[in-house]
């Protein structure tokens, strides 16, 4: 059986201990590679490595930085099917989602940074009669990017490429639940001959990997996307230290509908912005708010759509809802399903294991479940699920649907529907999100700042913001 080598100072290399964990295909429960079981040891050379790389790095022109990051972005896209194929079998995601998702917009990552690092520029403050003050943007040196497992290779190069970009040398962990198309990647790199140690990728787990990043001494900032609890670890690990650190986390994201929207636009997205890659989006609107008038009407559509969905082989293109990531993810999704119940609950459809037959006997399928008649304040409504799980619930003014959106401790998107103009800014303005989509859900300008508020994380990612978070500020004031 294939194992996955650790990608360290330009070469494919195993772990220093020699041992390997079990890679997963999520669609059939089976074993279908091995994956480095790595070390400090092993991040302590990819930080070699890249402290190596880093000076030359650095000192290379935008304009050459910005050609590496596109030669990546060609070999990936002449790969394309091949980096799709990869990322479903390891995540058990829609092939048709990682056809015109995952993978166009993990190129899309590299080109967009590529280009935007040659625009990217400091700031200049003048001092009538007195002087000047400009800033510098210097490369951090070393840095370290976590990623999580339900986007692979779309989360890891939204970090690497910025970072890259600015002039870092990376070191780079990406979930050990998903490596396979971080393993792609290091073969692009060397593909295109890309210098040694600027990038280098570590698999393994997280308290053991990802942890010996946050810890080492060289690394000057960490870049995470994750789960809050493992946020909350890293941050106590990372803020003694003084290191530049920026927090994507979890969410519990309100979808909030009124009378007034566009009606089949709405439906149409709401079950896409419910139950893509399973629910398994950090920006799944996984509570429904929608205003008393249509709430029948609404109820009976939705789970008359949501029932229709193909659960199948995620390698068939015709599916649309595939296996979820493993085993212990399922287990979670299904003991919060049972909550709901016993909270009181009503499950209108789906939540139920899905047995398939054939290759996919023994996967890990879950039917989307639709819940209602829960309090706003219940735990199946105030904690993330991640999952293929959503909740409805009417309500009847603005004041009271924004005391319910707001009341979690997430504050990471909201998805508004109305076709008042009024309404959909005054709302906007009022909910505790980083994002909000009105008439839309996961539309995305690369340019705008992404992040969360309150447990969602601390900081932002995207445009000139994650270049700014890659780069150390210097003020240099000059007296006339
Ligand atoms: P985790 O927090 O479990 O893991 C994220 C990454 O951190 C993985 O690579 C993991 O490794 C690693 N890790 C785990 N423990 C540590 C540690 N102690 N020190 C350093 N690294 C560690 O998240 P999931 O992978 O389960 O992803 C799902 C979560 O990610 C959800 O909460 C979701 O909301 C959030 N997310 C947030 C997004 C955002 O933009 N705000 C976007 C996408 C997801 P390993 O896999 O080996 O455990």
């Amino acid at each position: 059986m294939e194992k996955i080598a650790n990608y360290i100072n330009g070469h494919m290399v195993g772990p220093v201990s020699g041992s390997y964990l079990d890679n997963f295909e999520p669609a059939t429960g089976k074993v279908y590679s091995y994956i480095p079981d790595s070390s400090d040891e092993d991040v302590s050379k990819a930080v070699d490595a890249a402290m190596q790389a880093a000076k030359a790095w650095a000192e290379l022109p935008n304009e050459k930085r910005s050609e590496w990051l596109v030669k990546i972005a060609d070999r990936i896209e002449e790969r394309m099917e091949e980096f799709a194929q990869a990322e479903t079998r390891d995540n058990g995601k829609p092939i048709s989602l990682s056809r015109t998702m995952d993978i166009p917009r993990s190129i899309s990552n590299f080109r967009f940074f590529a280009h935007a690092i040659t625009q990217f520029s400091g700031e200049s403050h003048q001092m009538q009669g007195i002087g000047i003050n400009y800033t510098l943007r210097q490369p951090l040196g070393v840095v370290a990017c976590i990623s999580p497992w339900n986007l692979p290779l779309y989360l890891l190069s939204w970090k690497i490429a910025p970072a890259l970009a600015a002039g870092n040398a990376v070191v780079t962990k990406p979930s050990e639940i998903t490596p396979y198309t971080a393993y792609l990647l290091a073969q692009v790199c060397m593909e295109v001959g890309l210098p040694p140690g600027v990038l280098n990728i570590v698999h393994g787990l997280g308290p053991k990997v990802g942890e010996a990043m946050c810890l080492h001494p060289k690394v000057k900032a960490i870049s995470f996307t994750g789960g809050t609890a493992t946020g909350k670890r890293i941050a106590s690990i990372v803020a003694p230290q003084f290191k530049k650190m920026s927090l994507e986390l979890g969410g519990k994201n309100p979808n909030i509908i009124f009378a007034d929207c566009d009606y089949d636009e709405m439906l149409r997205t709401t079950v896409r912005s419910s139950f893509t890659n399973q629910g398994q989006i950090c920006l799944c609107g996984s509570r429904i708010f929608v205003e008393r008038p249509i709430y029948d009407k609404f109820k009976k559509d939705f789970i008359s759509m949501v029932s229709s969905l193909k659960i199948g082989d995620p390698s068939e293109v015709d599916t649309k809802m595939g296996a979820v990531v493993s085993e212990a993810h399922l287990n979670k999704v299904v003991s919060y399903i049972a909550l709901a119940k016993e909270e009181g609950g009503t499950v209108l459809c789906g939540g139920h294991r899905q047995w398939m037959t054939d290759r996919c006997a023994e996967g890990w399928f879950l039917q989307p479940a639709v819940i209602e008649g829960l309090p706003y304040d219940c735990r199946t409504n105030q904690e993330e699920i991640f999952g293929p799980v959503v909740t409805l619930m009417p309500f009847d003014t603005e004041e009271e649907v924004l005391m319910y959106a707001n009341s979690t401790t997430y504050g990471l998107s909201a998805t508004l529907w109305t076709s008042h103009l009024a309404r959909a800014h005054r709302v906007s303005e009022k909910l505790e999100m980083g994002i909000v989509w009105v008439n839309c859900w996961l539309v995305r300008d690369l340019r705008t700042p992404f992040g969360g508020t309150k447990a969602s994380g601390v900081g932002r990612e995207g445009g000139f913001e994650a270049l700014r978070f890659f780069t150390e500020p210097k003020n240099i004031c000059i007296s006339y």
